[in-house]
């Protein structure tokens, strides 16, 4: 169920230069719930529960990324002005590092852990490892490494990000299946990445970071099915590598632009089938779906699983922990506005929101036909 891309050549031009010299190691993009955590922007959060905790950064470029994922707002020809850039469909303001390190020690705040994100541009691992190194030395945060894995190219590379500093590592994979990683992050869209090579750096990551320490990123939305979906989180989990869940939110002025989200239902049914699997051990190939790839039955008790949707737990971001293993990457905009319905929860679901995860889970479904 592959989405028909327009060819990158013909239908986006390229992005108009930037005469923005900021640039990293110096500069990086920060969330703009980080950034507003921090007093750089303005804003409040849209529900009073949510209380950020963990930071976002990405290296940044006057040319964004040379890489050009169908899906990403930083992406090498989208028709953005570099200013105007957003990234998830929110803003990303480029702030000097030192101030954030400054404000990450002077702002009150609850934020317990960084997350390093790269550029696939050639210095962005070098710059990365600058910068995981700058907050290690003089922020309290824990750090974990966002790796774009064509930057990787041995074991030495990921031990040199553990040994700046970071205790976790994630892998962005995003698409789940080989066929809609090549379309949508490979040569039809003239980019550098390689569904093989992203599973050779995670294995080999596992190899350098303890257990538990190592995960991916995939995005739901991107034409795959839930059973594709899981199954990749199943391979994940073989590894010893959890599965951190995103849902596709379309960018403007990217490939994938004019493009809906995912139905809520799918993404219930697919964060529902990652918590079984990354939390409690349940196999995929323990899962029944039906003839279009949805998930048709969990096969577990039913009243262990209304318990274990009833907790809300398997519906909050999936994310890097801090010291105690609870979520800290928690992303409040990390799948869409403020006015939009909640895919990740940043906070524990109320009891309203969990009638509506309830009606939401099952919408969309065709039946329970055998695949
Ligand atoms: S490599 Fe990452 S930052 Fe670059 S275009 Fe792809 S998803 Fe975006």
């Amino acid at each position: 169920m592959a989405h028909p891309l327009p060819s990158p050549s013909d239908d986006i031009e390229l992005r108009p230069p930037s005469d923005d010299p900021r640039q990293s190691p110096e500069y990086v993009m920060t969330s703009l719930a980080g950034a507003m955590t921090l007093g750089i922007e303005k804003g409040k959060f849209a529900r009073p529960e949510i209380v950020l905790t963990g930071l976002n950064i990405l290296t940044t470029y006057p040319q964004n990324c040379v890489a050009n994922c169908s899906y990403c707002g930083v992406s090498r020809e989208r028709r953005t002005p570099r200013e105007e850039t957003t990234f998830i469909r929110v803003k990303w303001p480029i702030v000097a590092v030192d101030e954030l390190i400054e404000r990450t020690n002077s702002v009150p705040h609850q934020m317990r852990r960084l997350c390093v994100g790269m550029l696939a541009n050639r210095p962005s691992y070098q710059h990365s490892l600058e910068i995981i190194r700058q907050f290690r030395e003089r922020t309290p945060l824990l750090i974990s490494g966002l790796i774009t894995a064509s930057l990787i190219h041995s074991r030495h590379d990921l031990e040199q990000i553990r040994d700046a500093g970071a205790d976790r590592v994630d892998i962005a994979i995003d698409a789940a299946t080989p066929e809609l990683f090549e379309q949508h992050r490979g040569r039809p869209v003239k980019g550098p990445h390689r569904w093989e090579h992203f599973w050779w750096v995670t294995e080999l990551a596992t190899t350098v970071f303890p257990p538990g320490t190592v995960g991916i990123h995939l995005v739901a939305g991107l034409g795959e099915t839930e059973q594709e979906f899981l199954s990749a989180c199943q391979r994940a989990q073989d590894m010893g590598v959890v599965t951190h869940v995103f849902s596709f939110n379309p960018e403007p002025s990217t490939l994938l632009g004019d493009y809906p989200q995912p139905p809520i239902g799918h993404y219930r049914r697919i964060q529902l089938g990652r918590y079984l699997i990354n939390e409690l051990g349940v196999n995929v190939a323990h899962f029944r779906f039906n003839q279009a790839g949805q998930v048709a039955s969990y096969q577990v008790d039913p009243d262990w699983l209304d318990r274990i949707i009833e907790s809300g737990r398997p519906f909050m971001t999936s994310g890097c922990p801090d010291e105690t293993g609870e979520t800290a990457c928690n992303r409040p905009y990390g799948n869409g506005r403020p006015s939009e319905k909640i895919r990740n929860f940043p906070f524990a679901p109320t009891a309203d929101d969990i009638r509506d995860i309830r009606e939401q889970l099952w919408s969309d479904w065709a039946g329970d036909t055998d695949a």
